[in-house]
């Protein structure tokens, strides 16, 4: 069993995608209202060797060796990602080592000022970043982020990031209905992007309603107003459920897995990554087809949301 590497999961953007957290849960900088990995529990912009590089290299050889390779090794996880201080050296080895495998780079991007991450993230093919909000009144209500931090400072570096970075920048917008979506937000958002130039721009928000108390999903609808509103060349949404035909991998035996253990009791995500061991973000994407296709429901409970055969 893995510490730091999980899948390869099906991932919507990047195909099959093995994924490393190089910080625990829940290390981040942004404490997000819609967080599907749960309340930030080290709010912080301080760098540190959280996981250590060695072990994740370590990891990653014995993985890589023993099973096909993935189409991208994805840094993203539990947390913030560039707060591990050697992602830098993690890249490296990848892109020496294993000079075929695409790496892609989710992060929320709120740490692109420090010149040091920006050279760090250089051996990377597709960088992801997140910009919510364009107002510091918009970022502190969606993003509630650590105190150091400001929509300026972000923007900056990732401007000076896209000067310099030659591989592809994706900018995500996650769009929460009563947060980033009033007009004056949406006007200033789509002067920042024109600015920051990412290579695409894509739209999400939550997976499924009631992923959270008390906020919603934006409708496809309101994603596409939002989305012409922006009036950016290559906008895209990406926010629909996964579809099972359209997944790479996706396994029987781990879907039966999920079914029987919440036929016999309710589960929270949380109570599946106990019992299976799989990551949550593995468990996410079975969940969200199980969903879709009506074999399960879902309900908020005490401990969060509830996952139950139909
Ligand atoms: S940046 Fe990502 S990991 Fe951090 S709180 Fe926001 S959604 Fe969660």
């Amino acid at each position: 069993m893995y510490k730091y590497i999980f899948g390869p999961v099906p991932s919507r953007r990047l195909g099959m995608s093995l994924g490393i957290d190089l910080v625990p849960r829940k290390v981040c900088s942004l404490n997000c209202v819609y967080c599907e990995v749960g309340e930030t529990t080290k709010l912080t912009t301080d760098r540190k060797e959280y996981v250590l590089c060695h072990k994740v290299i370590e990891e990653l050889t014995s993985y890589l060796e023993n099973n096909p390779a993935p189409d991208f090794i994805t840094f993203s996880g539990y947390g913030e990602p560039t707060l591990n201080l050697k992602i830098g050296e993690v890249l490296q080895f990848i892109k020496e080592n294993y000079p075929d495998i695409k790496i892609a780079v989710l992060t929320n991007g709120t740490l692109f000022y420090d010149r040091h991450i920006r050279q760090e993230l250089m051996n990377a093919d597709v960088v992801l970043p997140s910009l919510d909000a364009a107002t510091d009144q918009a970022f502190q209500k969606i993003n509630r982020p650590d105190i150091h931090l400001s929509v300026d400072k972000q923007v900056e570096g990732l401007i000076d990031f896209r000067n310099k970075f030659k591989g592809e920048i994706w900018l995500e917008i996650f769009i929460l209905p009563g947060y980033n979506d009033h007009e004056k937000e949406i006007d200033s958002l789509k002067v920042l992007v024109k600015k920051i130039n990412p290579d695409r721009l894509q739209l999400n928000t939550l997976d499924r309603p009631g992923a959270i108390e008390g906020i919603r999903p934006a409708t496809r609808e309101e994603l596409e107003k939002i989305g012409l509103k922006l009036d950016y060349p290559n906008v895209e949404i990406i926010a629909s459920a996964l579809s099972r035909k359209t997944t790479k991998v996706y396994r029987d035996d781990t879907e039966s897995t999920i079914m029987e253990t919440i036929a016999r009791r309710p589960c929270t995500v949380y109570d599946l990554r106990s019992i299976l061991g799989l990551h949550v973000n593995e468990i996410n994407k079975y969940l969200g087809v199980l969903e879709e296709s009506g074999k399960i429901t879902s309900e908020m409970g005490e401990r969060g949301i509830f996952y139950k055969t139909t």
